[in-house]
């Protein structure tokens, strides 16, 4: 998975949803005046001009559009922003594009246009394919309304479909999983990406559970649903490759490859996250400025603040935390040419613990988790840091 060439990805932020989500803390917001989406798809492309006048070369290899709900955008305005991003980084043929997609916002017409206009990889936010659940969630959309964006998907020539679950809903059994997941097999996409539900108290959702009205599941069921989705995923032919993550071989997401093996990334719109030159900053999340169209854009409108500024020793500790994420692992040698750092030295209390208890292997120059060790991952990896 390391290799020594540089390469960085594109995030592009979309931060307007229809309506919010129940469980939602994402940065997002309803879309409330119809013409933000023209004014923002402005605003995105005065900062791409910005920022690429300052841009140091270095060659892009994947685009992601996420959000929010990306998929509000028309194709003419996706086609509009790569057009930008390719005059101003330089996209290729043959790299991935993906955008994420709300089954309430799509059908046949509006995918065939994405398509067209250059998106060649799908992530459908289905999260459960059980209506109770979704009403739950605050979903817009049905069970049905996701087959359905699937099939159309297909039409419309998508050949490279995720689909997002999420699992450790209150009141979800193991036949309710296990009916998601066989729901979403049927349907034969090529990736699945499996969230464990995480409320935030200030969420609606995390306030019904906080006033006692609905439960979250214990540790012991939501580890059941884990269990179980690896296994009938596994005997579908899906390669787990990262902790929440399975695809048919081949099909393994390259954007978010790329920040497992710690790879730098431009992220542009409002409140999205750039690492460039071991500086993580945020852009503003003060959507007026980007809505100001016409007004003209001041140099800069887009800055934010800055996160972290890492370290060298930062820099390579991050790298074994996202790259252990992955179940291939960390390859001991690329690491210690990419990083100049020997981990089985550096950390050989540490790795000589987790192995002897189980939660790590080493094997063929990989340090990698056990696989038992995935879904408590969180403490496992916190080992690294400490
Ligand atoms: S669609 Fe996604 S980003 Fe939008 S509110 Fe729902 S969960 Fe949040």
């Amino acid at each position: 998975m390391i290799n020594q060439q540089d390469y960085r990805g594109i995030y592009i932020h979309i931060p307007f949803c229809k309506a919010k989500c129940n469980y939602c803390d994402f940065y997002s917001v309803p879309l409330t005046a119809a013409d933000w989406l023209e004014k923002y798809t402005r605003g995105l492309a005065a900062e791409i001009e910005q920022r690429a006048s300052s841009y140091d070369g270095q060659p892009i290899h994947t685009v992601y559009f996420g959000g929010g709900t990306p998929s509000l955008l028309t194709p003419a305005q996706i086609e509009r922003l790569l057009t930008k991003l390719d005059q101003a980084f330089g996209l290729n043929s043959h790299m991935e594009i993906t955008m994420e997609a709300n089954p309430a916002t799509i059908d046949f017409k509006y995918l065939r246009g994405c398509r067209l206009a250059g998106i060649n990889r799908l992530s459908l936010g289905v999260q459960s394919f059980v209506d109770r659940e979704l009403r739950l969630l605050g979903r817009l959309h049905s069970a049905q309304d996701s087959e359905k964006a699937v099939r159309d998907a297909y039409a419309a020539g998508f050949h490279n479909i995720n689909l997002d679950l999420i699992y450790g809903i209150p009141g979800q059994t193991i036949s309710d999983w296990v009916f998601n997941l066989r729901q979403a097999m049927a349907l034969d996409p090529q990736h699945l990406s499996l969230y464990l539900l995480q409320l935030e108290p200030y969420t609606p959702l995390g306030r019904r559970v906080e006033a006692g009205q609905l439960y979250m599941l214990e540790d012991e069921q939501e580890y059941q649903l884990y269990r179980t989705s690896q296994e009938l995923l596994a005997q579908k032919g899906y390669q787990q490759y990262e902790i929440s993550n399975f695809a048919v071989p081949g099909w393994e997401c390259q954007h978010n490859l790329l920040y497992w093996d710690s790879r730098e990334y431009i992220g542009l719109g409002a409140g999205a996250v750039s690492f460039i030159n071991r500086v993580r900053f945020r852009n503003t999340n003060l959507l007026d400025r980007y809505l100001q169209a016409g007004a003209g854009y001041p140099l800069g409108f887009w800055q934010g603040e800055i996160l972290e500024k890492m370290t060298e020793d930062q820099r390579w500790i991050d790298a074994v935390v996202l790259g252990l994420r992955t179940t291939r692992g960390i390859n001991l040698t690329d690491f210690n040419k990419r990083f100049g750092v020997d981990l089985e030295q550096v950390y050989s209390g540490v790795i000589h613990e987790l192995v002897t208890g189980g939660f790590m292997m080493i094997s063929d120059g990989y340090l990698r988790l056990a696989p038992s060790a995935y879904f408590i991952s969180n403490q496992v990896l916190g080992r690294f840091i400490q």
